[in-house]
């Protein structure tokens, strides 16, 4: 069986207190390694989970970390919205519209401009923090709105 968990992020308004979701993936690592041998092995999706192997069962386990280890030094993603909105980051506000320079001309032109200078402004990563001084969302857009 491979598992992958995930820490939760602070992305949208969310009734209740996050911090009393928020366990570090660490954390549970180091449950799990009392009773599991778990070794680093370089397996990878593409994704931003890091794996290990279960000695024991041969098993894989994949730890998704934004938080306690993020992973934004290797991240080359941006994301595409149904409405032509193109993130840069899942932990930033910062967004370019690309209908208006695909409508404004037949030619392809404007649109690679605008594609071009948003991924120059794409930032080095997120500024996300779960504590009890964080009551706010770092982010108040859903995971749902830019998908995933
Ligand atoms: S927070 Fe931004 S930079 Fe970090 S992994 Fe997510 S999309 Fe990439």
């Amino acid at each position: 069986m491979d598992l992958t968990l995930i820490e939760t992020m602070p992305l949208g308004d969310i009734d209740g207190d996050r911090t009393e979701q928020f366990l570090p993936l660490s954390v549970v690592r180091d449950r799990l390694a009392r009773t599991w041998t778990l070794e680093d092995i370089p397996f990878t999706t593409g994704g931003p989970a890091r794996y290990v192997r279960v000695r024991e069962t041969g098993g894989r386990i994949g730890f998704i970390t934004p938080l306690t280890h993020n992973f934004c030094e290797t991240c080359n993603r941006v994301r595409v919205t149904c409405t032509g909105t193109l993130y840069m980051c899942l932990g930033q506000e910062d967004a370019t519209d690309l209908r208006a320079p695909l409508r404004s001309s037949e030619s392809d032109e404007p649109l690679y401009r605008a594609i071009e200078d948003a991924i120059s402004r794409k930032p080095k990563g997120h500024d996300f923090a779960i504590g009890r001084l964080a009551s706010t969302p770092a982010i108040g857009r859903h995971m749902s709105v830019t998908g995933g």
